[in-house]
């Protein structure tokens, strides 16, 4: 079950996926190809090894996406970034203020062994 910073954030990039599909420049792929890449971000999101402590994913030393993946949701996030603004000013700004979050330290098990 996933926390209120979690679902916030799945909520913030389905509504910025739900944007560049519908207005976005180079947004020519099908609708079940967003509905893929939204459910792949939220599994990752469930399986986040930071959990409700999450930093931003462009922040994150983990980086657990696929680079294909990574770099569609880059393209999406920064044209739909300065558009949420206007369409959805409350969950923009929540996700303004959990992006300012310091990258916390990686859970024991996924640190490096020396
Ligand atoms: S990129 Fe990092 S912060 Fe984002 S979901 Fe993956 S592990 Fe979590």
């Amino acid at each position: 079950m996933s926390g209120k910073r979690i679902l916030r954030e799945k909520l913030t990039i389905g509504k910025m996926i739900a944007l560049w599909q519908c207005s976005g420049p180079q947004a020519s792929e099908s609708a079940e190809h967003y509905q893929a890449l939204q459910a792949y971000a939220n599994k990752r999101l469930d399986k986040c090894v930071f959990g409700e402590e999450k930093p931003a994913c462009k922040q994150c030393p983990v980086h657990c996406y696929q680079p294909a993946k990574r770099e569609e949701m880059k393209q999406i996030m920064r044209w739909a970034g300065p558009r949420m603004l206007l369409r959805h000013p409350i969950l923009t700004i929540r996700h303004l203020i959990d992006d300012r979050r310091p990258v916390p330290e990686l859970p024991e098990k996924y640190r490096p062994r020396k």
